[in-house]
Formats: C-alpha cells, sequence, structure tokens
C-alpha cells in the first residue's frame, strides 16, 4: 500500500509562517519523514520565513528540537542533520517591501526548478503574499501555491480570494489543502469503491439505508478561541473535513483517477445536496455548545466571555437529490470536548427483503461498513453468521476488521501522516487530492444559507456536558427517523 518510494525531482519549498505551529507539527516533520523515506533527493532545500529575527543556525536548531518533539517517533540523528542542513531562514514581514529580494537572490541560485510556497500563515496574509510574490517576479510555471484552511469565511470570500489568485496564477498552480484527503483511510475509501467489485453494485439508495460521518474532539477550542468563534464548527469542520467524506462516499465513479475526472464528480455532489431554507434547519440541523466539566472550562471560559452563539458542536441530515441517492439520508456530526477523538464513516445496510430465520431470530441486523479515520485507522465490515455449536440455528454478528497499522506490521511500512503524502503530491504536481476553487465556493454557497439561518435565530445552541455525545437533540435527529448513531469511540 505505502511500499513503493517514488522519488520527487529537486525542489526548492519556501514556507511562510516557518515559525508557527502548523510548520512545527506538521509540516516539517512530514518533511523529515519522507526524507528519512528517500523521498527527498539531497539538492532539495526548504526556505522557511517569517518575521521573528533568527539567523539560519538558530533557527536550524531550533527546527531539530521541535521535529524531534513532534515527529512521533524516534529519530534517526544523522539523518536529522541531514534535514536541518536542507534547511535555510529568512527573516522577512510579508506585508513589508523589504526581503523579497533577498528571496530572489536564493531561489534564484538553483535556477529552474520546482518551487513550491507553502501559505502556512493566516489566511489574510494569503492575498498580499500572493501580490508581492507576482510582483518580484519570484514565481515560475513550475511554482506551486498551497492554500491552507481556511479558504475564505464565505462565498463571497472564497471567491474573492479565488478570483485574486486566478489574477497571478493559474489553477493548476493551486493547490487547497484539506488534510483530511491526504488520510490513508480516506484515499482507500476510493480504493474500495473503484477497485473492488463487491461493493459498487450495493453503493446506492436501494442498498444503503443510511451514511453516518462522525468527526469529534476530545479537545476544545485551546489557544484558537478568537479565530474559532468567529467560524465554528460549521466553518471549521463541515464545510471543508465533513462535506470532503460525504463526496468520496457519494461520488458517481470518476472516469479516471486523476485531478479533474475526481474533481469534476466532488463537485457534482455538492450541487446536489439539497439546499437548506429556514425551516429545514430548524427541523434538520442540531448546534451545541460546551458547558464546563469536572475539570475542564466552559466554551465561554475557553473564549474568555459569555453570550457566543458560535457551535462547538453541529449535527444534521442532509439528502442528496439525484438517481443514486433519493431515499438515503446522510447524517452528520462533529464537535469538540466530545467523548473520545474519534471519527468514522458508517455505511449501513439495509436489512435483507426477507428472513429465512424468522422462526428463531425476531430481527436480523443489516450490514454496516465502517472506515474508521481515527484513533486507528482501518475497515470494519459487520456480518451476521451461525453462532457456533449444536442447539438450532442461533445468529450473531461479527466484525470482519481491517486494521491497517496491524496489516502493515512486519511489512516494514508504516502509515504516512497525511501531509506527507500531500506535500509530496504537491512536488509531483499531482492535484488530485486538493480542492479545486469551484469545489470551494461550492461547498461555501451550501453551507452560507445555514449560517445565515442560524445568524437569525437569537437561541443560544444546546449546551451539553464534556465527555458526551453532544446534546440530546443530535440523538432525536436520527431517533425520529428511528435510527441511532453509533457510539463514539466505543
Ligand atoms: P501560527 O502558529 O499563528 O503561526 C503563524 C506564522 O506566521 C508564524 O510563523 C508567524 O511568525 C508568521 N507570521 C505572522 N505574521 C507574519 C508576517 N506579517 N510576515 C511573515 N510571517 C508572519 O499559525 P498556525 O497555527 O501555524 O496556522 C497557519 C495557517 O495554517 C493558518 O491559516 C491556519 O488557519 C492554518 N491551519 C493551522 C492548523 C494548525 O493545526 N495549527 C490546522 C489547519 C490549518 P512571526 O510571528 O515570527 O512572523
Amino acid at each position: 500500500m505505502v511500499s513503493r518510494i517514488i522519488p520527487v525531482d529537486a525542489f526548492d519549498l519556501v514556507v511562510f509562517g516557518a515559525t508557527g505551529d502548523l510548520a512545527s507539527r506538521k509540516i516539517f516533520p512530514a518533511l523529515y519523514k519522507r526524507l528519512l523515506a528517500g523521498q527527498v533527493p539531497a539538492d532539495a532545500r526548504v526556505i522557511g520565513l517569517a518575521r521573528a529575527a533568527h539567523t539560519p543556525e538558530a533557527f536550524r536548531h531550533q527546527l531539530a528540537a521541535s521535529i524531534r518533539a513532534h515527529v512521533g517517533t524516534a529519530v534517526d540523528e544523522a539523518c536529522l542533520a541531514r534535514f536541518v542542513s536542507q534547511v535555510d531562514y529568512l527573516q522577512l514581514d510579508v506585508l513589508g517591501e523589504a526581503g523579497w529580494a533577498e528571496l530572489v537572490a536564493r531561489l534564484g541560485e538553483h535556477g529552474a526548478r520546482i518551487r513550491v510556497f507553502y501559505l502556512s500563515v493566516a489566511p489574510g496574509l494569503f492575498s498580499p503574499i500572493c501580490d508581492r510574490l507576482w510582483r518580484h517576479g519570484i514565481t515560475t510555471v513550475q511554482s506551486r501555491i498551497v492554500a491552507e484552511k481556511p479558504f475564505g469565511h464565505d462565498f463571497e470570500s472564497a471567491r474573492a480570494l479565488n478570483l485574486h489568485l486566478a489574477a497571478h496564477f493559474a489553477e493548476s498552480q493551486l493547490y487547497r489543502i484539506d488534510h483530511y484527503l491526504g488520510k490513508e483511510t480516506v484515499q482507500n475509501l476510493m480504493a474500495i469503491r473503484f477497485a473492488n467489485a463487491l461493493f459498487e453494485p450495493l453503493w446506492n439508495a436501494r442498498f444503503v439505508d443510511h451514511v453516518q460521518i462522525t468527526v469529534a474532539e476530545t479537545i476544545g477550542v485551546e489557544g484558537r478561541g478568537e479565530y474559532y468563534d468567529h467560524a465554528g464548527a460549521l466553518r471549521d469542520m463541515v464545510q471543508n473535513h465533513l462535506m470532503q467524506l460525504l463526496c468520496l462516499i457519494a461520488m458517481e465513479p470518476p472516469s479516471r483517477f486523476a485531478p479533474d475526472p475526481v474533481r469534476d464528480e466532488k463537485l457534482k455532489v455538492i450541487r446536489a445536496i439539497e439546499p437548506f431554507d429556514a425551516e429545514r434547519v430548524r427541523e434538520d440541523t442540531v448546534r451545541g455548545q460546551y458547558r464546563a466539566g469536572a475539570d475542564v472550562p466552559s466554551y465561554a471560559d475557553d473564549i474568555g466571555r459569555t453570550g457566543s452563539r458560535t457551535e462547538s458542536f453541529v449535527a444534521m441530515k442532509l439528502r442528496i437529490a439525484n438517481w443514486r441517492w433519493s431515499g438515503t439520508p446522510f447524517y452528520l456530526r462533529t464537535g469538540k470536548r466530545l467523548r473520545a477523538r474519534f471519527s468514522e464513516i458508517a455505511v449501513a445496510f439495509r436489512e435483507v427483503p426477507h428472513s429465512v430465520f424468522a422462526q428463531t431470530v425476531s430481527r436480523l441486523p443489516a450490514n454496516v461498513l465502517v472506515i474508521r479515520l481515527q484513533p486507528d485507522e482501518g475497515i470494519t465490515l459487520r456480518m451476521t453468521i451461525k453462532e457456533p455449536g449444536p442447539g438450532g440455528m442461533r445468529l450473531m454478528e461479527v466484525p470482519l476488521d481491517m486494521s491497517f497499522a496491524e496489516a502493515l506490521v512486519g511489512k516494514g511500512l508504516h502509515m504516512p501522516d497525511a501531509y506527507e503524502r500531500l506535500l509530496m503530491d504537491i512536488v509531483r504536481g499531482d492535484q488530485t487530492l486538493f480542492m479545486r476553487g469551484d469545489e470551494v465556493e461550492a461547498a461555501w454557497a451550501w453551507v452560507d444559507p445555514i449560517a445565515a439561518a442560524w445568524e437569525l435565530d437569537r437561541r443560544q445552541p444546546q449546551p451539553y456536558d464534556p465527555g458526551t455525545s453532544g446534546p440530546d437533540d443530535a440523538l432525536m435527529l436520527m431517533h425520529r427517523d428511528n435510527r441511532r448513531w453509533r457510539g463514539i469511540g466505543e
């Protein structure tokens, strides 16, 4: 699955925001791991940029310590030394004009090669950086621009940003990251669906009763209160991560596994989701906000003020209006301070049309295919079999279980972090796992009416206790349809 290392061409990677949280925890550790795996060539170069006044040596020293802290495994010190020797640092305030000539000079040392500009900074800095890259003639046709989430706050702002980027760069140069798409299991969704004859004939409303997508976190808003309170779970999680998962579950088979065929099909799904009017928002969405627990602060304490109507939890039921999915509801939920750090997609199949075991078994459980994203990536298919032993035909449910981590043990393979995969795809110029501008806009166009209806609704989100599955109304969303959520982390 992850055995073949395809080396990438030499590249220069410029990381804006090199001293920040994302760069320290994700980007640099991922690069180190790819170097360890032999995928990053010895003449590749990384240039970190930020306003802090570090010398390149001081930055390398700090970087080595940060990689040791974040890489999650024992560090190969020789490899780490090699990695940091390929890293340079440049002090630069992206809102000023100083320093860009120095960046031009450093990039010029290697002539024409792949240049990746990773915008790991606040979204408000994306446009100013792109303007200056353009103005100073830093980008070439071999350049890629990588934008982190959030990509816009609503349809209008996402469109404005897309137009701004399009003024300087071709769409083929833009890599909008949704790191969920870099997760092995998420990509496996496409392998399961399109590389096995078994599932695809059943993958429709005739055989699928409903789909549940859960992304649960145990943490609160942590140090991101100001950003989060402006965004909320709908914008921070549903518009991007849950929407992408939904697309991969619901899309038609693309003609081939290539950027535009895949993204065309995802876009069709987003455009086919039934829009929400105010009444649907009232009926089919639930907003929650966590209270204080025994040893954890409330949402209000976390953001430092009371009265916020921002949701830290969302549950919703949506429908996809097309031939394949008409009649199959999709239930989505995501929230903070829930029972466990836990993400999964469950495809619940319909019951068999007639039970031949009616004399001994009152109701046959239906099959469920569960795709686990975290904590333990893997796939489970719940099946019904005969309970062993004499004494008549008794049935029992068993899981056909595959943990990726266990499956890789002994094969010398590891589960790569999403950023490892995505970074190498960027260098290779493969946009398949990145969101196209029209996809992002379509997702915002669907989300905006929900956000607007909540804005008009003066009620507070429902409070819920930390360590639970969220507010009771979220349970009711499924109970009233005679269905129930799967347990979080059980
Ligand atoms: P952060 O910790 O606040 O880091 C921001 C970085 O930007 C720092 O290196 C900062 O360094 C630099 N910076 C700020 N203003 C600058 C300026 N005028 N010129 C040059 N550099 C400047 O932020 P982060 O958490 O890493 O997030 C970065 C981006 O990734 C954001 O768009 C965020 O939404 C996104 N993201 C983050 C995470 C995460 O887990 N952290 C997850 C998903 C997406 P100086 O202050 O030294 O300049």
